[in-house]
């Protein structure tokens, strides 16, 4: 049995020595496949970002933090702010994706973060973004914001002059409608005093 088994541990790596067998990767070369649950680095889709700071708020860790960035919507997000992530104190729960009420936050599959100091690991919106709008994009989609913004006081406006307008009409009739019963009250009064004389 002895004889066996120190026969097996001289052929075994006589084996294998000319067989090729992938012990390790060359990472960062090569990545694993990493599975659809992975939870990397987030990603964030600006064009859609609204934010709300709910991402923020939610974060057990605090260390989501909202930033300017003009990159996004300004119909939808009207202070251009987005969420920072410092990954020195995120723990990847995921909460932040759960809770962000347009879905433009999802955990990704990039896992590279390594830096040379601790800043290198808070990452802000310019680095989480997948997706976002041009600077050209922007000043049309502010343009578009204004035309909105001007147009909403206008109606605004049109309406409280309406309003006022329609306030004086009804004011009118009441006043005479106030004046013509103290007529009916003088002639009422009349006979009365016809009648005593
Ligand atoms: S990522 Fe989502 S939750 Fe965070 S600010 Fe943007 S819209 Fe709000
Ligand atoms: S994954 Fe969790 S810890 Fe990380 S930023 Fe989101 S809520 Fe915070």
């Amino acid at each position: 049995m002895l004889k066996r088994k120190m026969i097996k541990n001289f052929t075994w790596p006589l084996k294998t020595a000319t067989r090729e067998i992938e012990v390790t990767r060359l990472y960062p070369e090569f990545m694993m496949e990493l599975p659809d649950a992975e939870r990397g680095i987030h990603e964030l889709d600006a064009t859609i970002c609204i934010g709300c700071g709910t991402c923020a708020r939610v974060c057990p860790n605090s260390c989501i933090e909202m930033v300017n960035f003009k990159f996004g919507s300004p119909l939808k997000n009207k202070k251009m702010q987005f969420p920072q992530i410092d990954y020195g104190r995120c723990m990847f729960c995921g909460l932040c994706v759960d809770e962000c009420p347009v879905e433009c936050l999802k955990m990704g599959k990039k896992v590279i973060m390594a830096g040379w100091t601790r800043e290198d690991l808070v990452k802000g919106p310019d680095f989480l973004s997948t997706k976002r709008f041009s600077a050209k994009e922007v000043a049309d989609l502010e343009a578009e914001a204004k035309r909105i913004a001007a147009e909403k006081a206008a109606a605004k406006k049109a309406a409280a002059k309406e309003g006022a307008a329609k306030e004086g009409a009804a004011k009118k009739p009441a006043k005479e409608g106030a004046a013509a019963p103290k007529k009916e009250n003088d002639s009422e009064a009349k006979p009365k005093e016809g009648g005593a004389a």
